[in-house]
């Protein structure tokens, strides 16, 4: 596959947006967009009415301070995507208003979107994310103690927005992985899924849950790596999550995306890679067999990204919960 410009490798960022605030994530913002990497802030249109949220404190688009910032970032380049209508579950009815609000802030509709881990309305989530029943059983016995059921793609509940999914974004995320080059993992990075109708297309990311992680990921060795490899990163983390200790970004995250933005790699938000990639026909349905693999390879991450876990320092977040 050749890359626009001439370029060796594909690299980009799709941030979740828990425990952000402005103060947590400018310094981050700023330093991409000096060294000319433009990625991808996913955001919540809405406040949630629960002050018990473990995501209390987060900001969203009702705050002005922050909306106001998130339409800066969309004006120097960044992708602004939606990561649900709040930090906790929303209705039907919530979920609409949430992508209005959006709207009518933003002045366009988001792209892309991520599901935020506990919401009630994420679609083909929990045991419904797989398609094999093998998978579905193994998902089933390993999170038994939960309440781990989701409804964003069942008709007859109030969380129900499958259609309105569908009619609005032309990306949702899916599977996380621990490998920095997405080709290895699966040709079918971008995708559609006959199981999962009410998707457009689904797409797979890298992932790297806080500062810790993401500096692993994204080491010397791996940037080598990716460009060698002439391969693909899609990297799903959260610059709420210990990147800005003092409205300093982390040195060491410093250096790594400063040493990766000198590499020859084209780095621009992550719905202008899925345009790239579908018009490289690279959205045609997935085979069972591709989607097999890539299911059983979910699970062999999972299990060792349990082992492998970074903790980082949350001196910044007092709200956050400990859980
Ligand atoms: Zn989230």
């Amino acid at each position: 596959m050749k890359y626009p410009d001439n370029k060796n490798f594909i690299f980009t960022i799709f941030d979740d947006t828990d425990v952000a605030t402005v103060g947590n994530i400018s310094p981050v913002y700023d330093f991409l967009h000096e060294i000319g990497m433009l990625t991808t802030k996913s955001v919540w249109p809405l406040h949630c009415s629960q002050n018990d949220s473990d995501f209390a404190g987060s900001q969203t688009l009702e705050d002005p301070s922050y909306a106001d910032y998130i339409k800066k970032l969309s004006v120097k380049g960044f992708e602004i995507a939606f990561h649900g209508a709040s930090m906790e579950t929303s209705s039907r009815g919530i979920t609409l208003k949430a992508l209005k609000k959006f709207n009518k802030i933003m002045g366009f509709s988001p792209k892309s979107y991520a599901c935020h881990a506990g919401n009630k309305e994420n679609l083909y989530w929990g045991e419904d994310r797989f398609s094999f029943l093998i998978f579905k059983k193994l998902y089933k016995l390993l999170n038994n103690k939960k309440n781990e059921t989701y409804y964003g793609n069942n008709k007859k509940s109030k969380y129900f927005w499958g259609d309105i999914c569908y009619d609005h974004f032309d990306y949702v995320r899916t599977f996380t992985y621990n490998n920095i080059n997405l080709k290895k993992v699966s040709k079918n990075i971008l995708y559609s899924s006959l199981q999962q109708p009410y998707i457009k297309s689904c797409f797979i990311t890298s992932d790297a849950d806080n500062v810790e992680e993401f500096n692993r990921l994204i080491c010397t060795e791996n940037q080598q790596r990716l460009e060698t490899q002439r391969g693909i990163c899609i990297l799903s983390t959260h610059f709420g999550k210990g990147f800005v200790k003092n409205n300093v970004l982390h040195s060491q995250t410093r250096q790594l995306l400063e040493q990766l933005s000198k590499r020859n790699g084209w780095f621009v938000p992550v719905s202008n890679v899925l345009d790239f990639l579908k018009d490289q026909n690279k959205r045609e349905p997935i085979n069972q067999r591709n989607l097999f693999a890539l299911e059983l390879k979910w699970f062999l991450h999972s299990v060792q990204r349990k082992f492998t876990k970074k903790k980082y320092e949350k001196t910044e977040l007092e709200y956050l919960s400990e859980k």
